[in-house]
C-alpha cells in the first residue's frame, strides 16, 4: 500500500475517459483542473466524468480546482518574436502603440506603476530574461539579456517586485463560484501572498456553500516571508516549484522545499510536492535519473503528495508517469522517512490521545489503524504523526470527506454509515477490512473511536485482534 498520495493535472493528454481510468486504475488520488488553462464548458463536462469514473473503478478521487491568480500575462502576438541579447522589447499596456521593432501588450495595467528601472522581468518560465531600461506612461521599455524566442500568453515573473494585484481576480472569483456549483474537493489558490489571502477566498466558499479544502500555493517570496502565517490559514499546501524556482534563487529551492515541509508537519497540515517531478517523461518514455532522485526526495521527506503537471497534461506517457511514481513511492518508503513528524505540535487533547495511539501501534508487529472521522479531523490527525507501517483506515460517513481524505498521507479511507452504538460501528469496520482481504486473522488493529462514557462521547483507543 502506498503511502505518498498522486495528483495529476488534467488537459488534452488525459481528458479521454479510457485514459482517466486508466489514471484511477494506476493510483491517481487526486485530479487538478488548472484554471490557467482549463475553460468552463470542459470543466463542467469533465467533473461528472470523473466522479463516475471513481464510482465504476471503486476509488475515491478528489478534484482540486486550482485558480490562475494574480498572474500578469503578455498578450497575443500575431508571429513568435525571435529574441537576441541587446535587443529592444516593449512592453505596453492597454493596447498603447509601440514604435519599436519588438513590442507586446500584458494583461496588468499596473504593471509600469510595480516596476522600477533596473527591475529583472522573467518571460515563460524564466526562459527570457528582459532587463527595464525605461518607463512611460503606458509603456516599459527593457532590454533582452537572453536569447529566446516570445509566443503568445506567456507568464512574467518579477523576481521580489510585490504586485498590486488583487488576491483573486474577477476570472478566479468566476471559477471558484463554478467549482462550488460543481461540488469540487479541493480549491488551490495561486501566488498566495499573504493569510488574508487565504480569508478571502475561503468568505468566497463559504458564500457558496462550499466544503472544499483550500491549499495555499507557495508560488514567491512573499509567501515564502510569511509562511508560517499562511500554512496555519490553509487546508492544505503545494510547495509550487515551477513558479517558486524563478521568483526566488534556484539553488534556495532545496532548503525552502524542506523547510516548508517540517513546518507543515510540525503545525499538522497536508503538504504537496509540485512541478518538474518527471518532467523530462513529457516527451520520453523514462525519467532521468535525476528526476527518480528528486521524486524519492519528496517521498522521503514524507510529503503527503507529489504532482504531475505537464508529464499529464500535454505529455505522451502520462499513465507511465503514474506507473513510476507509484514504484518509486512504494521503493522509498519501505527504506523509511525522514521523520519530520516527531516535532509535530500536539495541541488538544484529541491529538494527544491519537498520538498515543500511533506510538502503541509503532510498538507492534502488524499492526493496522483504524479511525472514525466525520469531518476528517481525527484521519488527519493521525496521517499527521507518520506512523512507521501501519496503514491508515479512515471510515466516514460523508462520501464528500472521504474523497477530502485522498491527499493525506499513509490513509486509506472508506465510507461508512455510523450508528447510534459506537461498538456496532467497530465492528462494521472491521467486517468491511476482513471481507475486503485488508486485514489477516491476528493483524493487531488499534482503533481510535469515540464510546459512550455515561451520557457523552469519548474519545478512546483500543487494541483488538483481527479476526
Ligand atoms: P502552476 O503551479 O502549475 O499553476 O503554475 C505550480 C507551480 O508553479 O509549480
Ligand atoms: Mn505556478
Amino acid at each position: 500500500m502506498r503511502k505518498t498520495k498522486i495528483i495529476c493535472t488534467l488537459g488534452p493528454a488525459t481528458e479521454k475517459t479510457e485514459t482517466l481510468r486508466q489514471l484511477i486504475e494506476k493510483g491517481a488520488d487526486v485530479f487538478r483542473l488548472n484554471m490557467s488553462h482549463a475553460k468552463p464548458g470542459w470543466v463542467r463536462e469533465i467533473v461528472p466524468r470523473i466522479r463516475r469514473l471513481a464510482d465504476e473503478v471503486g476509488r475515491p478521487v478528489a478534484i482540486l480546482l486550482d485558480t490562475q491568480g494574480p498572474a500578469i500575462r503578455t498578450g497575443d502576438l500575431k508571429t513568435d518574436l525571435h529574441l537576441q541579447p541587446g535587443n529592444i522589447l516593449e512592453l505596453t499596456v492597454r493596447g498603447a502603440e509601440s514604435e519599436e521593432k519588438y513590442s507586446v501588450d500584458v494583461n496588468y495595467e499596473g504593471l509600469v506603476d510595480d516596476v522600477a528601472v533596473g527591475d529583472t522581468l522573467l518571460v515563460d518560465n524564466g526562459m527570457i530574461r528582459l532587463v527595464v531600461l525605461e518607463k512611460g506612461a503606458k509603456r516599459i521599455r527593457c532590454k533582452v539579456m537572453t536569447l529566446g524566442t516570445l509566443g503568445s500568453r506567456r507568464h512574467i515573473n518579477l523576481p521580489g517586485v510585490h504586485v498590486n494585484l488583487p488576491p483573486l481576480t474577477e476570472k478566479d472569483i468566476a471559477d471558484v463560484t463554478l467549482g462550488a456549483e460543481l461540488g469540487v474537493d479541493l480549491v488551490g489558490l495561486s501566488f498566495v501572498r499573504k493569510k488574508s489571502d487565504l480569508e478571502e477566498l475561503r468568505r468566497l466558499l463559504a458564500g457558496e456553500k462550499s466544503k472544499a479544502l483550500i491549499v495555499g500555493k507557495i508560488e514567491d517570496q512573499s509567501a515564502v516571508e510569511s509562511i508560517e502565517d499562511i500554512i496555519r490559514a490553509s487546508d492544505a499546501v503545494m510547495i509550487a516549484r515551477g513558479d517558486l524556482g524563478i521568483e526566488c534563487p534556484m539553488e534556495e529551492l532545496p532548503i525552502i522545499q524542506r523547510r516548508i515541509v517540517k513546518m507543515c508537519l510540525r503545525l499538522g497540515k497536508p503538504v504537496v510536492v509540485a512541478t518538474h517531478m518527471l518532467e523530462s517523461m513529457t516527451t520520453n518514455p523514462l525519467p532521468t535519473r535525476a528526476e527518480i532522485t528528486d521524486v524519492a526526495n519528496a517521498v522521503f521527506e514524507q510529503a503527503d503528495a507529489i504532482m504531475l503537471s505537464d508529464e499529464t497534461t500535454i505529455g505522451r506517457y502520462p499513465v507511465e508517469c503514474v506507473e513510476i511514481l507509484d514504484r518509486v513511492a512504494l521503493r522509498i518508503e519501505r527504506s523509511g522517512g525522514a521523520g519530520y513528524a516527531k516535532s509535530a505540535i500536539l495541541e488538544d487533547a484529541r491529538q494527544k490521545t491519537v498520538a498515543s495511539a500511533v506510538v502503541l501501534a509503532n510498538s507492534l508487529g502488524r499492526a493496522k489503524i483504524i479511525v472514525f472521522t466525520r469531518h476528517g479531523t481525527m484521519a488527519r490527525n493521525v496521517s499527521n504523526l507518520r506512523p512507521e507501517h501501519a496503514p491508515i483506515f479512515a471510515f466516514t460517513p460523508s462520501e464528500e470527506v472521504r474523497r477530502q481524505l485522498s491527499i493525506l498521507w499513509g490513509v486509506w479511507p472508506v465510507r461508512l454509515e455510523f450508528t447510534e452504538d459506537p461498538n456496532a460501528t467497530i465492528e462494521a469496520a472491521e467486517k468491511f477490512l476482513r471481507e475486503n482481504r485488508l486485514s489477516a486473522p491476528g493483524d493487531q488493529l488499534v482503533i481510535i473511536s469515540d464510546v459512550r462514557g455515561g451520557e457523552s462521547l469519548v474519545d478512546c483507543v483500543q487494541l483488538r485482534t483481527a479476526k
